[in-house]
C-alpha cells in the first residue's frame, strides 16, 4: 500500500516535471525581442525608428533600419519628389499642357484616387495642384527663420504674383483617362501634404512582411506609424507635439499596432516678417497661409496617406468643418485652436492617455 502511494507520488512528480519542462521549452525558445533604433533624414524631414526584432540575428546585422530608409528614399526618388526629374510626379509635371498627358504608375494610381476624393470632400481645402503657389512662397527653403535674419530666404510675394500662381492650380481642372493624367499648362503637382503618410504606409507594408519584426513605432516628420506590439505587451505611446512649447508634448495617444497618426502644425515650417507668422499650409482659396484659427491638427487613421491628407485639409478648414470632415472620412481628429483650446472627435477621447 505504502509502495503504491510512493509510486504514485513519483509518477506525479515526473509528470509535473515534464509539464514544467514543456513550459520551459516553449518560453525558452521564445527569445526576448531586441530593440533596434535609427535616426536619419529623408523627404526633407527626420525619420526616427524603433523596431523590435526577434530571433533572426542576420536581420539585425544587416541593419533593418537601413533597409527601411532604402524604402523611403526609393519612394522619394522614383515616385514623389518634384525636384528629381525622373520621379513619377516630375514626369507628370513635365507633361503639363501636352496632349499626350503622362502615364500614372500603378503605385501612384490608388494614391491619386484617394487624394482627389479628399479634395472633393474637403471642398478643395486639400489641393495637390498647388505646386506653383508653394514654389512662389519658397516653403521648401524655409528654415523657420525671420525675414530680418541675415540669411533669410523669405520675402512676402506680391499679391499679383500669388494671384497669377493661383491660376495654375485647381484639382478639378485635371483629367484622368485610363491610366493617364492630363494637367493643364503650367500646373505642377506637389505631394508634400501626403508624402510622409504615404512613406508610413510603405514602411508598414515592408515591416509586416518581415517575420522577425514583432513591433515598431516609426515617425516620418509629423507622420507616425505603430505596428505589432511591445515586448512587455503595453500600448505604444505617441506624443503630440506642443504647438508653442518647444520640446514638449500637449497630449499622448495610447495605441495598439496598426495605427497612423499625422500632425499638421503652423510651427513645423514657417517664416516671420513684421511679427506675422507665415506658415507652410496654404489655403488653396486665396494662395496665402491658411488663417483658419488653428495651430495644430492631429489625425488618427488606419491609413497613413489618409491621416496625412486629412491633417492638411482639416488645418485649412478650421475646427468645425475639420472635425466634420474627419468624422465623414472615418478618422479621429484633435485640433488645437490659436487660443490654445482643444477640440476633438468623440472617438479620439478613447485614445488619449
Ligand atoms: P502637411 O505638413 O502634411 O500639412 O503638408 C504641408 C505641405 O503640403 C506644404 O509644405 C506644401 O508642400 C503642401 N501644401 C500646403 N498647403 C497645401 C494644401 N492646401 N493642399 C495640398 N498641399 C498643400
Ligand atoms: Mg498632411
Amino acid at each position: 500500500m505504502k509502495s503504491f502511494t510512493l509510486k504514485n507520488s513519483i509518477r506525479k512528480i515526473t509528470g509535473s516535471a515534464a509539464i514544467l519542462l514543456i513550459v520551459f521549452l516553449l518560453t525558452g525558445c521564445r527569445e526576448k525581442a531586441e530593440k533596434v533604433t535609427g535616426t536619419d533624414t529623408a523627404m526633407g524631414t527626420m525619420i526616427q525608428q524603433t523596431i523590435y526584432v526577434q530571433g533572426n540575428v542576420n536581420v539585425k546585422e544587416r541593419k533593418l533600419t537601413d533597409s527601411v530608409m532604402d524604402e523611403i528614399w526609393r519612394l522619394e526618388e522614383e515616385t514623389l519628389s518634384w525636384r528629381i526629374d525622373s520621379s513619377a510626379v516630375s514626369q507628370i509635371n513635365q507633361s503639363a499642357g501636352s496632349e499626350e498627358g503622362a502615364e500614372i504608375p500603378e503605385d501612384l494610381a490608388g494614391i491619386l484616387d484617394q487624394v482627389w476624393d479628399v479634395s472633393r470632400k474637403s471642398g478643395g481645402a486639400l489641393d495637390v495642384t498647388i505646386g506653383d503657389v508653394v514654389r512662389l512662397w519658397k516653403i521648401d527653403d524655409w528654415v523657420n527663420t525671420s525675414a530680418s535674419s541675415p540669411d533669410a530666404v523669405f520675402t512676402i510675394p506680391d499679391t499679383d504674383e500669388v494671384m497669377s500662381a493661383l491660376k495654375h492650380t485647381g484639382y478639378e481642372k485635371v483629367t484622368f483617362q485610363g491610366n493617364k493624367i492630363f494637367l493643364p499648362e503650367m500646373m505642377t503637382l506637389d505631394l508634400g501634404a501626403v508624402g510622409k503618410g504615404i512613406a508610413c504606409d510603405r514602411v508598414a507594408a515592408y515591416l509586416e512582411k518581415r517575420e522577425e519584426v514583432t513591433g515598431a513605432v516609426i515617425s516620418v516628420g509629423g507622420s507616425i506609424l505603430t505596428l505589432g506590439s511591445k515586448p512587455d505587451g503595453s500600448l505604444w505611446n505617441v506624443g503630440i507635439v506642443h504647438p508653442r512649447k518647444n520640446g514638449e508634448y500637449i497630449a499622448t495617444l495610447e495605441l495598439e499596432g496598426g495605427w497612423f497618426v499625422s500632425t499638421s502644425g503652423d510651427y513645423e515650417r514657417f517664416a516671420e516678417a513684421d511679427g506675422v507668422r507665415y506658415h507652410h499650409i496654404i489655403d488653396p482659396g486665396d494662395g496665402y497661409p491658411a488663417g483658419s484659427g488653428v495651430v495644430s491638427v492631429t489625425i488618427l487613421s488606419r491609413d497613413g496617406m489618409m491621416s496625412d491628407a486629412l491633417s492638411t485639409a482639416c488645418f485649412v478648414l478650421g475646427v468645425d468643418k475639420g472635425l466634420a470632415l474627419a468624422e465623414d472620412m472615418g478618422a479621429e481628429a484633435l485640433i488645437i485652436s490659436s487660443t490654445g483650446d482643444s477640440y476633438m472627435t468623440e472617438g479620439m477621447k478613447c485614445f488619449l492617455k
